[in-house]
């Protein structure tokens, strides 16, 4: 009697593993759709970061529910939005001893944006960095070139394209390497780099280790596919810095970056995963080198609300932006040396308080 029920036992137990199997083996890879060809491929890039920006549920997105770029930038920043205000980052000892010769500042822009944003810049906090700073375009200016000590033409399209704007970080991330400095840091022409605090947060680790510091823009990893071959995918999830509230990596990463990331790799890479620049930068350092990114409450894009930065905080940030955000201004909120209308971004209101022997800073102000 004991001996058959064993037998019973054994046989139940052999059955349902038999069972367990069949059902691994016949459950489908994905989604439907997931396995078409070239198009279907940059939609399921599409697809996969709507499911990361959480605008709807998965399930009830169907292929029409992401049809352009615009679609896939609207609801990632939408996300970004959702994002909750983090709190501020604990101040670290410092490792090593830097100063800002050895820090490479990429600023990203394009010709339409020479007068219109980085004039600003070059006024501000350019103006008292121009070693550190290198200028990367896609057009000729001579006048440009008189106001900015190093001024690259990237010769990429005018465009705010998925490979325009790949075309730009592959250029940065070359002259990086044959500069032969410690950082390496991005930002776009709408930000406000705090140069004594970057170069403050970057001693705080040592420039050989692996290090890749900025904000994440999700509250969540992003989800992509990572194209293996003609028709082979494979998922991937990784987290990674917004290219619009500016971050760093170190030049030990920088190095081992370079086969996904040198000469025209950055662009192949890119294609692998269909995503724009900084997204790819995450992938190649979390997805591939598997290096964390490390978070850092002190960069701030214009896809946050910037009235959440607190007024006494203000020059302990590293990076401030400014924008618009459905027809109303988002930038930081302070009383400063200039009105609202005479500095809207209120980045030369902060140059004063950062700088107030600045030449055009009005003296005796008090903050
Ligand atoms: N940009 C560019 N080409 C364009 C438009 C924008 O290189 O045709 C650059 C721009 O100079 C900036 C970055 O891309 O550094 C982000 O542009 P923007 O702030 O207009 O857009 P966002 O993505 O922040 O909404
Ligand atoms: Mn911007």
């Amino acid at each position: 009697m004991l001996k058959s029920c064993g037998r019973k036992l054994l046989l139940s137990l052999v059955g349902s593993m038999f069972t367990c199997l069949l059902v691994l083996m016949v459950e489908p890879p994905g989604r439907p759709g997931l396995a078409r060809g070239e198009a279907g491929g940059a939609q399921r890039a599409l697809q996969s970061l709507g499911a990361a920006a959480a605008a709807a549920p998965p399930a009830a997105q169907g292929p029409p529910g992401l049809r352009s770029f615009a679609d896939y930038f609207g609801r990632l920043s939408r996300a970004r939005r959702e994002l909750p205000p983090a709190p501020p980052s604990p101040p670290r000892p410092p490792a090593e001893d830097i100063s800002p010769r050895d820090v490479f500042i990429a600023v990203k822009t394009t010709k339409k944006f020479h007068k219109a944003r980085l004039e600003l810049l070059l006024d501000t906090w350019i103006s008292r960095n121009r070693d550190m700073t290198f200028i990367f375009t896609d057009g000729e200016d001579e006048e440009l070139k008189k106001q900015a000590r190093n001024v690259i033409n990237t010769n990429c399209s005018a465009a705010h394209s998925r490979q325009a704007l790949s075309c730009k970080m592959a250029v940065e991330y070359d002259k990086f390497i044959e500069s032969g400095r410690k950082w390496f840091c991005h930002v776009d022409d709408d930000n406000y780099v705090n140069v004594r605090m970057l170069v403050k947060l970057l001693s705080s680790y040592l420039h050989t280790q692996d290090i890749y510091i900025g904000k994440p823009s999700l509250d969540r990893p992003i989800q992509a596919t990572e194209r293996i071959s003609e028709n082979k995918m494979h998922p991937v999830h990784f987290w990674f810095a917004t290219g619009g509230a500016g971050f760093c990596i170190s030049r030990g990463l920088a190095l081992k970056m370079s086969p996904w990331a040198s000469g025209g790799h950055f662009m192949s890479t890119a294609e692998k995963i269909r995503l724009p620049d900084d997204c790819t930068i995450g992938y190649i350092i979390e997805s591939v080198l598997g290096v964390k990114l490390i978070r850092s409450n002190l960069f701030h894009s214009h896809l946050e609300n910037l009235h959440q930065v607190p007024k006494s905080e203000i020059h302990k940030q590293v990076t401030l932006s400014y924008g618009m955000f459905e027809n109303k201004r988002n930038s930081i909120h302070m009383k400063g040396a200039f009105s609202v209308e005479e500095d809207p971004s209120r980045f030369r209101s902060v140059h004063c308080l950062l700088y107030p022997d600045t030449p055009w800073c009005p003296t005796n102000m008090v903050y």
